[in-house]
């Protein structure tokens, strides 16, 4: 740790990036194979590995405390210190000289004291082990081991930087070792594998999430001149999401490497019901009746930290398969797409909702794509994503072997003006509903839409609707404009049926808008630009 913290210091002390790398990757090379991860970790201001549970859980009141007690220091003079340097680490190493014992601190001993601050359960045991800890070590050290604890040395030395420096060190490109990284999320692992020639063979690691593969976009089939060499698949638009399995336990982590496996109790509980170990990529949609509704219906899943199982679930959702990655401690990275396929399907053979798998389908020409993306757009789906055949999944890249060809589905929030009852179980509740967007004070309908909705909504808003009914015309019951919903539709069209003169394509209802009044909807003008915008995009 002495070591380390001088080589902290002579990187804080340039600004030059080569110069920083250079430092750093000297360093590197002398260490030994048990110390190069400690360094490593230390260097990018964590005290435990990725993924690893362990929290010190220090607050700046203990490191205070702890100071005071050690330095003899006053309180007052020790806050002030503190305030003015601006930096708990940094004014502990200058609050502590000339009265400490000097002992030198090795890479393993921090690394078992930031274990012993873990383990302490109360603040006084931590309080104690900081103190001693204060009067042992040499200021420049406590400098850096205290910034580990803070998670930031602020010394100028991103994450992109220590990578470079790991490859420097080992003689190899950073390149290779970033992709190394995209597979485990952990430099440490990656740098020992460089040091040994071994970044090949590195792979995947249970509840560590690996980097996502990336598409690149695409704006129509002309850009596919060989449709027969790609896969292809629906583009759902939902929240991309890591499915990480084993034996009974299950997390769900999304982009970014934020876990959401607490937002989505029923996929966690169907993907723990799954044998063996796994590692799955896919998407996580809002579905209903069998259909994907748009991204928006996601999104009061999302605001919500934690849904108790047991709650009634406002948005149903379901986690669509497209990739496997790791199949009981296989790495599947490397293998071509179809295999990858293959042993998805084998894996959720006997499941159903709410994990499925992507449909894939197949085109010879681009008229084949054409009809592909038009019917995605009519299941509700963004467009298609092309896999090009026998690729192999390359975390963390935009590299082409994905394509993505995608045009945002619209919606539009609209009021209910009248309802009739629906067939079948729906025989004794409104649940088709006529909607209408604004015409200056007035309200012109747009379309009808019967599926959306839970049985429960529809059960309320019938009630609601016989509450604010004004006529009947045979089966159809006028209501008073006041419900307001959200509708996704594939297109609009001209139409004669309706007096605004518009009609939306296969509308289908995303949720129930109780925060809108009907004056807060879109209105008749907005209808005809998405008209016009579409009647643009067909002519190109
Ligand atoms: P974008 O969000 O527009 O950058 O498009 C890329 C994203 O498409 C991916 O990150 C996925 O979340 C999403 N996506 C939707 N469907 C698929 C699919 N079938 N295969 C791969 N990615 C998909």
């Amino acid at each position: 740790m002495d070591e380390l913290a001088a080589v902290a210091e002579g990187v804080a002390s340039t600004n030059s990036r080569l110069e920083k790398i250079r430092y750093v990757a000297e360093y590197l090379r002398a260490l030994s194979d048990e110390d190069l991860p400690r360094a490593l970790r230390f260097l990018s201001g964590r005290p435990f590995a990725p993924g690893d549970p362990r929290r010190l859980a220090v607050g700046h009141v203990s490191l205070r405390e702890a100071v005071i007690e050690a330095s003899g220091w006053d309180p007052e003079t020790v806050r002030l210190c503190i305030r003015e340097v601006g930096d708990i680490g940094e004014a502990i190493g200058l609050l502590m000289h000339g009265k400490t014992e000097n002992k030198p601190l090795s890479l393993a001993e921090a690394e078992r004291l930031y274990a012993e601050l873990a383990r302490a359960r109360r603040a006084e045991q931590k309080e104690n082990l900081l103190r001693e800890c204060f009067s042992s070590y040499r200021p420049l050290t406590l400098k850096y081991f205290v910034k580990v604890i803070t998670g930031d040395l602020r010394i100028g030395l991103q994450e992109k930087m220590l990578e470079e420096a790991v490859a420097e060190a080992a003689g190899t490109s950073p390149a290779r070792v970033r992709q190394a990284i995209h597979r485990t999320g952990d430099l440490a692992e990656t740098a020992l594998a460089a040091r040994r020639g071994q970044l090949e063979q590195i792979s995947p690691h249970l509840f560590r999430p690996v980097d996502f593969m990336l598409a690149r976009p695409i704006a129509s089939a002309a850009e596919v001149p060989d449709p027969a060499g790609w896969l292809v698949e629906d583009k759902y638009d939902g929240i991309r999401a890591q499915a990480h399995v084993a034996d009974g336990r299950a997390a769900l982590f999304s982009r970014g490497f934020a876990e959401v496996t607490a937002a989505f109790p029923e996929l966690v509980a169907a993907l723990e019901r799954l044998p063996g170990s796994a590692i799955l990529d896919g998407e996580i949609v809002a579905w209903r009746e069998g259909r994907v509704l748009p991204f928006s219906a996601l999104q009061q899943r999302l605001a919500r930290k934690e849904v108790p199982l047991f709650l009634p679930l406002e948005t149903p959702v379901a986690f669509i398969a497209y990739d496997l990655l790791l199949r009981d401690g296989r790495d599947l990275l490397d293998e071509p797409i179809e295999a990858r396929r293959a042993e998805l399907e084998r894996l959720l053979a006997t499941g159903g909702e709410p994990l499925l798998i992507a449909p894939q389908f197949t085109a010879t020409s681009q008229e084949d794509l054409n009809r592909l993306f038009d019917e995605a757009r009519a299941r509700g789906n963004e467009g298609l994503v092309l896999k090009r055949r026998g690729s192999r999944y390359e975390a963390g890249r935009r590299g082409g072997a994905w394509l993505k060809w995608k045009q945002p589905l619209a919606t539009l929030d609209v009021v209910i003006t009248a309802a009739e009852q629906g067939h079948g179980k729906r025989a004794t509740v409104l649940s088709d509903y006529t909607f209408a967007v604004r015409a200056g004070d007035r309200f012109v309908n747009v379309g009808k839409a019967y599926s959306g909705l839970t049985d429960e909504e529809i059960r309320e808003l019938t009630e609601r609707l016989r509450e604010l009914a004004v006529a009947r015309a045979g089966p159809v019951l006028l209501v008073r404009p006041e419900i307001v919903l959200e509708v996704a539709f594939n297109g609009v069209q001209k139409s004669a049926r309706h007096e605004s003169g518009f009609a939306l394509r296969f509308p289908r209802i995303v949720r129930w808008r109780r925060d809108k009044r009907p004056d807060q909807i879109d209105d008749l003008d907005r209808v005809r630009e998405i008209y016009e915008k579409q009647a643009l995009a067909s002519q190109r």
